[in-house]
Formats: C-alpha cells, structure tokens, sequence
C-alpha cells in the first residue's frame, strides 16, 4: 500500500462511481443462497386480459397480473419513475382499488447466488417499519425472473423537486423537510436501524409535502453500545462524512445525521455542500469549508485508519459561520453547524436535533410543503435527469445555474450479494 500523505490506500475499483467494497467485506464467507420460499411470498399469476400473457412480457410490469390472494387487483403501469440499483421503479394503478403504486423492481436474473442479499435486507427492514416518515411497503410480489416491492407511490422525490426549474421552497417549507427527515431517522436509530444513504433521491415527497425515507439496500441494524465493524464503502460521495472518508469501520447513528446536514445546507445554496469526485477531492471539499481536523477539535481523529495518509499538504480553519451567516438565520446556523460537526462525537442524535432553537422557537414555524400541488407532473430524479436530457440541445441557450447543472454522483452505493454489511 502506497503511503503518499494527500492519498488513501487505494480502494478496489469501484463498481460503479463513488461505489466500493472493502476488503474486511470481500473476506467474509458469502451466505448461503437465499430461497425466495424464505420470505414466505405467495407466487403471482399472470393472467392478460385475453387469458394469459407471453413469458416475453413477464419481465414487463406493464402487463396485468394478479396475487392469488385478491384476483381482482391488478395494476395497471403508468410508467417508470426511477432507475435503482436493482432494477426499474414503475407508478402502477390498483385496478381494484384504483390506488397508485410504486413498483420496485428486484432483477433476478444477475443473480448467481439466489436472491440479492441487498433486496433481502431491504424487504425484512420494511417489513419491520412503520412510520409515517418511512415508505410503507405494502405487499411482494413473484414474478418469472424477478421480484416486485409494492410501496405506496411518492410523487416526487427530493433531487428531483430540486431539479425543477422553477420551483423553490420557502424557508417554512425548507424547515418542515428537514423536521420530516430527522423525524424519520429518530425512528430508524430508534430502531436500531442505520439509513447508509440518505440523499435526495431517496427522500420521498408527496403532492401534501409529506417527506418519507426509501431505500434500505444499505440499511443494517447496529447495536447500540457496542464496537462494530461495519463497512466504510456506504453514503452516496457527496453525502459521506469524513469518519467513513478517512476509513472509520465502528460508527453509529451520526452517519446519517453528517447526510442530513448535507441536505439541509442544499436547500438554502441550491447546490450540493461537499461535491468531490473522489474520497480525496471529497475530503479535501469538506475540509475547505468546515476546516482540518485536529486533535483538538476532533480527540479520536488520529486512530482513523486512513488520517495518516491522507492528511492533506495545507491546514484551513472553518469558513463555515462566515461563508454562510448571511444566508441563513442564527437557529439554521446553529443547527447546521452541529449536524456537520467533524467529529461523529459532537453531532445531535436526530431526537437532539428537533430540540434546536430551530424548531422549537425560532420563527417562520415549519409548515408542509403543501404548494407541489401546483407544480405539474411527478418529479423523480429519473423524469427530472430525462427532462433535461431532452432538453438538452436548447438548453445553452437557457441561463440556470441551480444544482440541476451539476454532475451528481449516479449510483447509491451498492454492496456485492455474497458481502456482510
Ligand atoms: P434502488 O434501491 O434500486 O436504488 P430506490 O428505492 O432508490 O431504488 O428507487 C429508485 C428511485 O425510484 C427513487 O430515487 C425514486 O425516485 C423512485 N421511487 C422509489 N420508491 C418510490 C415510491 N414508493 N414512490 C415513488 N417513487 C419511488
């Protein structure tokens, strides 16, 4: 391992962008295939209109099928609204109950050893939750080569509101948001359960301005009060704090809160806060604007495995209260301030955070984002990413210089099937 001080150990490629597995989790034995019979789901039936669909179209949740157990409900698509790691999301419509739904789809198809362990994870975690600030998983469903979640359906999801063009929320909305978050990760840590990704695409919005977590694939529960050694290739690059940068193994509920600051702070920059393109180039865009970690701000900074060899060449001092007093109010300040804390140690629990001055006194109260009403369309990051796509020739001639135009990181980490989280 090359020890040059601004670099990390140099990380296995990286499955996709930002993504990468340990060795720790590489090194542990693959569990043993996972029999879809496990999870106790019934198989569905396909049955078309005419009397029955081509195995060609089983892959399609476009064609109409049905559960045994309620033969009447069948869901009709009305099109794809996210790209995941697994596999399509579709909005589909309850023909029975003429409800929309999302449907995840899980590719099994890949797949050598059964079913995804991160699909698993995902199902059991949900099936565990109930919240209203945690997408509500309403039933699985077998289909020939794939699996589908059926989850109540989200109009939009954060990126791609913020990917809107012409669409900002007020500070009394931007405040309810960042209360339905931390009100969603006191459950999950109350719970035992840490997040792994939060970030805008997985922050669910409806057309009421109600906010809901998605996406547990990374999920894991942890155990409060005891060492743990977990992966530190989790949190989408830019939403990643520095303890998992600098390849922090033992880590707790502070991850999420780090992501949660991070969101916070977009909303009032219209940009991401920390946009490296590397750990290094991640690091170094946190440690410009939040300063250099030292023993003195940060007493446990030194037994990070990667802070000697990526101690960057020039010591900056926090330009935080500077750069941002004037943007935003003394509460926002303050609370931002302690979410992006440097040290894990010094970060609210989610349950501390909705203490602040913030929300308990400071002034215009938090009030639901009630106004995406008006805006016209579902805004996903998948529709909001092919709107500007097809916009895409026009768009030079147009002046935006909101988040939209910046090169997000794509994939939300992902762990291979045979690795312990
Ligand atoms: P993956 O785990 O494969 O990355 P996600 O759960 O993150 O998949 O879903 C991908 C995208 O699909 C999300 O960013 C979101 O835009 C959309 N999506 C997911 N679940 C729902 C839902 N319940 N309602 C509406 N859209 C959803």
């Amino acid at each position: 391992m090359t020890t040059v001080s601004t670099h990390p150990p140099p990380p296995p490629p990286p499955p996709s962008n930002n993504t990468t597995t340990t060795a720790s989790d590489v090194n542990q034995p693959p569990p043993p295939p996972l029999a879809i019979q496990s999870l106790q789901i019934s198989e569905i039936s396909f049955t078309g209109q005419t009397g029955g669909v081509p195995e060609s179209a089983l892959d399609d949740v476009g064609y109409p099928f049905q559960t045994p157990e309620d033969p009447s409900a069948l869901f009709e698509k009305i099109g794809q609204v996210g790209e995941g790691t697994y596999g399509k999301v579709y909005k589909a419509r309850n023909g029975k109950t003429g409800k929309l739904m999302a449907l995840k789809r899980i590719r099994m198809k890949t797949e050598k050893d059964g079913f995804p362990i991160t699909a698993m994870r995902e199902i059991k975690l949900l099936q565990k939750l109930k919240h209203e600030r945690i997408v509500q998983l309403q039933e699985i469903m077998v289909a020939k080569g794939s699996v589908y979640m059926v989850l109540e359906y989200m109009d939009h999801d954060l990126s791609g509101i913020l990917g809107h063009p012409n669409f900002n929320f007020e500070p009394a909305h931007a405040k309810s948001l960042v209360k339905q978050m931390l009100e969603g990760l006191a459950y999950l840590h109350h719970m035992g359960i840490l997040h792994r990704d939060i970030k805008g695409s997985n922050l669910l919005i409806n057309n009421k301005g109600e906010l809901k977590i998605a996406d547990f694939g990374l999920a894991r529960v942890f155990e409060k009060n005891r060492a743990h050694d977990y992966t530190n290739r989790v949190i989408t690059l830019w939403y990643r704090p520095p303890e998992l940068l600098l390849g922090a193994t033992a880590y707790g509920p502070a991850v999420d809160i780090w992501s949660v600051g991070c969101i916070m702070l977009e909303f009032f920059t219209g940009k991401a806060a920390f946009s490296g393109v590397d750990e290094i180039t991640q690091l170094d865009s946190i440690y410009k604007i939040m300063g250099t970690p030292s023993v003195e701000n940060w007493p446990t900074v030194k037994e990070l495995p990667w802070y000697a060899m990526v101690r960057p060449n020039e010591n900056y001092v926090s330009k935080f209260k500077e750069s941002y007093a004037s943007l935003l109010s003394a509460g926002a300040l303050e609370l931002l301030e302690a979410l992006l804390s440097m040290d894990p140690l010094k970060r609210p629990s989610a349950a501390e955070a909705l203490n602040f001055d913030y929300f308990k006194t400071e002034l215009p109260e938090a009030v639901m984002p009630a106004n995406l009403l008006d805006i016209a369309g579902d805004w996903h990051e998948f529709e909001s990413k092919q709107r500007k796509r097809q916009k895409g020739s026009n768009s030079s001639n147009t002046n935006n210089n909101k988040s939209k135009q910046e090169t997000r990181p794509k994939a939300a980490p992902s762990l291979p099937s045979s690795s312990r989280p």
